[in-house]
């Protein structure tokens, strides 16, 4: 190499050091003996630790917090196989905990970084030592989780009837539909109870809709309040409810009916000056095997409960496939 070649060289490496010092990546250089050779100025602002105070230093000795062993291994398959290596966050959300600068991302506890280990060859083509880059990646690993908050919330709220907090028709259903295929598969007995309130349009003819809607509220809390947390408990139309309770044959369902009686001849819903209290028509059927699908067994509930108005409301009707 000619001095001239060597001036031009040892120029270009100030020009990429200079480059790597401004970078808004963290770099980190480690010889084999895990000492370190570079400390960015991206790592200084964010550790508090100048270059200076470092060089020369074991990483695992100047930052004990690090898990040695992990990182250790790491850091010598990288050396071993001259191959690239990634941690993301949500392997491992940091390397070193800095503090999160975002102000957009404020809430967020600390940096998320993803980090790539890469060989560096000396001109002899040896690998002596490798470079650590870390990168800031609180926005994205913020977003990812607020989206992840997001499609949980969303996916409750297909799910549920917004004025009681009750599974919602729809879902309510599909459980009905999941708990009929089961029982062809595994012979667990449950039972379907329909519930309808009686002469509920007078409530509301009487006390105006938003009482009734209280009412309604007032029964849904009821109804989860006498059955299991396995139970299904939805709101199956305007004034209707159906529940469906997993495990339970009817003798053991007529049980669930009684507490809930009691509770509903007890309930006096108030709403502003009114004192309102009400009853209910309600269907029960255990499943059977005679059903060829979920329908039929709302069917039956569905004709029990018919029954109970019929002959005079304010009671229960079994009806057995
Ligand atoms: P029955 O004893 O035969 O069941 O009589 P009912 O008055 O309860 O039955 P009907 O089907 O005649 O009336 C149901 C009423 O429920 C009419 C409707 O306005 C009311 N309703 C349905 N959904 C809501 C709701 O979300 N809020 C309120 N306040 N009322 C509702
Ligand atoms: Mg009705
Ligand atoms: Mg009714």
């Amino acid at each position: 190499m000619s001095t001239q070649e060597t001036d031009q060289s040892i120029e270009d490496l100030h020009l990429q050091l200079g480059l790597l010092q401004t970078l808004d990546v963290g770099l980190i250089i480690l010889d084999k003996s895990y000492r370190i050779t570079q400390w960015n100025t991206f790592m200084e602002n964010h550790s508090g630790v100048l270059h200076a105070e470092l060089y020369n230093k074991v990483l695992f000795g100047a930052f004990p917090e690090l898990s040695s062993s992990w990182l250790k291994h790491k850091i010598d398959s990288v050396f071993l196989l001259n191959n690239r290596s990634f941690i993301t966050w949500e392997q491992k959300p940091y390397l070193l905990k800095f503090k999160s600068y975002r102000p957009l991302t404020s809430d967020a506890p600390y940096m998320y970084q993803n980090i790539t280990l890469i060989p560096l060859s000396s001109p002899s083509g040896k690998i002596e030592h490798i470079g650590i880059l870390v990168y800031d990646v609180t926005d994205a690993a913020m977003g990812r989780q607020a989206l992840e908050v997001a499609n949980t919330r969303l996916k409750q709220l297909s799910q549920t009837d917004l004025l009681t907090g009750l599974y919602n028709r729809g879902f309510w259903e599909n459980c009905l539909q999941e708990e009929f295929q089961r029982f062809t598969r595994v012979d667990l007995t449950s039972s379907l109870l329909m519930i309808d309130i009686d002469h509920f349009k007078k409530v509301n003819d009487t006390y105006g809709h938003p009482a009734g809607d209280e009412v309604l509220r007032q029964l849904a809390k009821t109804l989860k309040d006498v059955t299991r947390l396995t139970d299904r408990v939805g709101r199956y139309g305007g004034e209707e409810f159906a529940i469906l309770l997993l495990g339970t044959n009817a003798t053991k369902a007529t049980h669930v009916v009684k507490r809930l009686q009691e509770r509903i001849n007890s309930l006096t819903v108030t709403h502003y000056e009114h004192n309102i209290n009400f009853t209910l028509s309600m269907g029960l059927t255990e499943i059977s095997s005679k059903f060829e699908n979920h329908e039929q067994w709302i069917h039956m509930a569905d004709q029990a409960l018919y029954k109970s108005k019929l002959n005079g409301r304010n009671q229960v009707t079994t009806l057995k496939a």
